[in-house]
């Protein structure tokens, strides 16, 4: 959910995201994690470990303890969640990977805007039309749009993961990067337990902690859950009317304005300037129109609507203009593919929809030690990629155009084999 972090299992949109796509660099957790699933987690600065010594994970627990009971936490209730808990080097290990390769955009859509998904979201829209218009009513998010997110999170409710959060978290807490981020996560979760929302032995999630049907970390579960069956509690587990309208609440949160789509394909007219396809360069749809870019259907969007351009498979792919509403689902899981796989999924709910430009699918990704290195050497020939991180963000995007140009290249501020290749030989 919201504040996806690190979200459910492995499997989910975010790992599968190639980082490349990660729009706000600066915002952009710690490389090679799973894309954070909503916001909150993303404003968390990033704690280092200290030098003293490690404590023992009793130590450890025993410093917890005390910091969840001055937070208010009962601490028979914190001595019987912790009871047994011991460290999961599964959890640890996920945390530590670091993959060198990720998959394409186009095979990432590929996958999470099948004909199945598809087929299956439009036979639950149509099983939950009257509570979806009544979460529509109240938080402005159509039911399209949060079967999708539904759907991308979750499979629909049928993959809520299987690890338990407070070991998952207490792990990460304890021994994983960014422990500071994690103990507010263990904090929340706790808080949560306390409220009766839902017993612990039933708070399973993946294993960085991302909860329910809708994936929500602990704070943002704790901000923005709601109990829209009226039966009491916030469950985002077994209620998938708490689980939507929970999601339909932390979009209104995000910014989310009602009846307005996510964006849309264009067409670029011939010699269009590619450094325009940049999350900085927000215009008006009118400004765009007045630059050439049509829109592939009527979009019926006032033409005062800002929107930037996307190019998210470079130049040679197809291109998008991303309204408002495009920036609040990055807020769920800040990622351009699974953004644009939540806006492309959720339009074809209504009806058949593909994306009619043609994805560079025989172009080979840059591997992450590929973009380190494409990193170094941008910033040996004098450009300022930032940080050899192996992220393709604000910075480094803007590296890239500075090269493109001198080599008199379209300057979309993409990556690729042909660009390395160039500087390999400088
Ligand atoms: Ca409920």
């Amino acid at each position: 959910m919201p504040l996806h972090f690190p979200r459910r299992t492995l499997a989910t949109a975010a790992h599968l995201l190639p980082l490349l796509l990660l729009t706000a660099c600066a915002q952009a957790p710690a490389e090679n994690l799973p894309a954070p699933s909503s916001g909150a987690a993303l404003s968390q600065p990033l704690i280092e470990p200290a030098d003293a010594p490690a404590p023992s994970f009793a130590e450890w627990r025993q410093g917890l303890r005390s910091e969840a009971l001055a937070a208010g936490i009962d601490g028979a209730l914190f001595d019987r969640v912790f009871a047994g808990i011991t460290p999961d080097p599964a959890v640890i290990k996920a945390d530590s990977s670091q993959p060198e390769f990720t998959r394409p955009v186009w095979e990432y859509l590929d996958g999470a805007v099948s004909a199945s998904r598809i087929g299956r979201g439009r036979v639950l829209l149509a099983q939950h039309h009257a509570v979806l218009k009544r979460i529509e009513q109240q938080y402005g998010v159509e039911g399209r749009v949060l079967v999708a997110i539904w759907g991308l999170e979750s499979n629909f409710g049928s993959n809520i993961g299987s690890h338990s959060v407070i070991r998952s978290l207490a792990t990460l807490a304890y021994d994983g990067r960014r422990q500071g981020f994690w103990r507010g996560q263990l904090l929340a979760a706790l808080q949560i337990l306390q409220n009766g929302d839902i017993g612990s032995d039933r708070m399973l999630g993946s294993w960085a902690g991302a909860m329910g049907q809708t994936q929500f970390m602990p704070t943002t579960y704790n901000q923005h859950a709601v109990d829209f069956d009226g039966d009491g509690r916030r469950d985002l587990w077994g209620s998938s009317t708490d689980a939507l309208a929970s999601a339909a609440h932390y979009l209104q949160a995000s910014g989310w304005q009602p009846g307005q789509p996510w964006g849309f394909e264009v067409r670029l007219p011939a010699g269009f300037d590619y450094a325009l396809a940049d999350p900085e360069q927000r215009r008006s749809l009118a400004e765009w129109a007045e630059l050439g870019v049509r829109p592939l259907l009527p979009s019926g969007v006032a033409a005062s609507a800002r929107a930037n351009l996307s190019l998210p498979a470079g130049h040679r792919g197809p291109a998008f203009l991303l309204l408002d509403n495009f920036r609040s689902i990055l807020k769920y899981n800040n990622s351009t593919a699974y953004a644009l796989a939540i806006g492309l999924l959720a339009d074809n709910l209504l009806r058949p929809t593909e994306v009619q430009g043609s994805w560079p699918r025989g172009e080979r990704q840059l591997g992450r030690s590929e973009r380190v290195e494409l990193q170094e050497l941008l910033a040996q020939n004098g450009f300022d990629p930032g940080p050899a991180d192996g992220i393709i963000g604000a910075n480094t995007r803007k590296a890239i155009r500075a090269l493109q140009l001198q080599l008199n290249w379209p300057a979309d501020g993409y990556p690729n084999e042909a660009l390395l290749e160039q500087l390999r030989v400088r």
